[in-house]
């Protein structure tokens, strides 16, 4: 099998080697001449697993004394109603800045159950920004952000300084670069961009945070529901808890975060200087806000789209289609893309150049 350059924005590039464990884990997992997929989750050898994917959250994260890690269901987005069941007073409000359409999604749910208060957007160019500067309201129970914007290819460099409790939806940069969990009083992250395959849903969360809205929470949307059991109220998604455990031990033993934070850094500061260097490419975001997951480009003369394509694929390049709300190009660099996959892209992007610049 020739190398695939797997740049998909989700479900993403895992390292191979957690694939072949993952997938010996499903004929025989730990020796039992079990599947990991057919034994009780309530088993010693499946509790280990959810404890050891705990366990590496906080140690990788460094999260503080107070804070508990669940890894639930219903993605992302069922993340986007459980944030105000949780932390929206009954009668209350909250802050949301919109910085694109997952940030959008978010705000929504919110509405079903409170005042929302959009603190800033950048709709106005189409999400090609991360605004600045903005009013928090003190009164707002909690203020909302989207840290890095998967379609637009924006990414916010620092989480705003703020009196009110910061919530924060990191599905597609958790684990790229350190970050400070105490700033939160809960951040969540779908797996399927960075940590393991979709089914899963981490949350970091302050205890201390939780039990104060005066609100009914559904008993499945109540994160203390979870918190109580350990993540294991009902049947945890053990596939995507086992894999997801062992992308986090593939970080740790390659040097943890400080050390994909460096990578991840030279493989945006590589593909996004040819962006800038290449006049047959120009990038799609506000210079200062690029993300280093998610690099959204397009062609300065559409007409040559065909022999650009033409020569990614040749390349074995896969997965650089842009999103539809922004067209042309994005190219998604998470943890487990090598370095010599984006240079594979930069090299057919400087002989595209040659050949037609
Ligand atoms: C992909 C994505 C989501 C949606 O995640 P699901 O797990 O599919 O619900 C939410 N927020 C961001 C930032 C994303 O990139």
């Amino acid at each position: 099998m020739s190398k695939v350059h797997n740049f998909s924005a989700g479900p993403c590039i895992l390292p191979q080697e957690v694939l072949k464990q993952a997938s010996e884990a499903v004929i025989n997992f730990n020796n039992l001449n079990l599947s990991l997929i057919e034994i009780s989750h309530r088993s010693k050898d499946f509790i280990e697993v959810m404890d050891k994917a705990q366990a590496l959250v906080k140690e990788l994260l460094g999260v503080p004394e107070g804070y508990s890690v669940l890894f639930l269901q219903g993605g992302a987005s069922l993340g986007f109603l459980k944030v105000p069941y949780n932390f929206m007073k009954q009668g209350g409000s909250a802050a949301y800045l919109n910085t694109g359409t997952w940030a959008n999604k978010a705000q929504k749910e919110a509405t079903r159950l409170g005042e929302v208060i959009e603190v800033a957007s950048s709709k106005d160019k189409n999400y090609n920004y991360i605004p600045k500067n903005f009013q928090i309201p003190g009164g707002a129970d909690y203020l909302h952000i989207t840290t890095n914007n998967t379609i637009f290819g924006t990414q916010l460099k620092n989480i705003p300084i703020s009196r009110i409790p910061v919530i924060a939806d990191m599905s597609s940069d958790i684990f790229s670069k350190k970050i400070n969990v105490s700033q939160f009083d809960m951040i969540y992250a779908g797996a399927q961009k960075n940590m393991g395959p979709a089914g899963t849903t981490l949350y970091i969360v302050k205890d201390s945070a939780l039990g104060k809205t005066g609100r009914e929470i559904p008993t499945m949307l109540d994160l203390q529901t979870h918190i109580k059991k350990e993540s294991m109220f009902n049947t945890p998604p053990v596939f995507a808890v086992y894999v997801s455990m062992l992308t986090l031990q593939w970080l740790k033993d390659n040097g943890g975060v400080e050390w994909i934070e460096g990578v991840n850094q030279q493989k945006a500061d590589l593909l996004y200087n040819e962006i800038d260097n290449n006049p047959l490419f120009e990038g799609t975001a506000n210079t200062v806000d690029r993300s280093n997951m998610n690099a959204t480009f397009v062609l300065t003369n559409e007409g040559l789209k065909d022999e650009f394509d033409k020569m990614w694929q040749a390349a074995n390049i896969s997965g650089i289609k842009g999103h539809r709300d922004v067209g042309g190009y994005r190219a998604s660099m998470y943890n487990a893309l090598p370095l010599e996959s984006v240079q594979a892209l930069v090299d057919v992007m400087k002989e595209f150049g040659q050949k037609f610049g």
